[in-house]
């Protein structure tokens, strides 16, 4: 008998490895570009806990998405 769940493997955008997909921040991306909780529409798009703490990658994500540091740290706030 197979015990093991399949468990879906998503990707971080920041640091491009892979996660299984409940240990990653699901968030979207929003027709304006920015960056927004992930409501069950559009784009999702995943984070690690690790990039989600570190400036570093922080960076990467605003400057991808049209949503500063500001706008990121209100964003990552509800999820810790
Ligand atoms: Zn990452």
């Amino acid at each position: 008998m197979q015990l093991k769940k399949h468990v879906p493997i998503r990707m971080c955008v920041a640091c491009r490895k892979r996660f299984p997909q409940h240990s990653l921040l699901r968030l979207k991306e929003t027709k304006q570009r920015t960056i927004a909780p992930y409501d069950g529409v559009g784009r999702s798009l995943y984070l690690c806990e690790a990039c989600a703490k570190t400036p570093k990658k922080r960076r990467i994500l605003t400057k991808r998405y049209r949503c500063d540091e500001e706008c990121l740290s209100k964003l990552l706030k509800e999820f810790f």
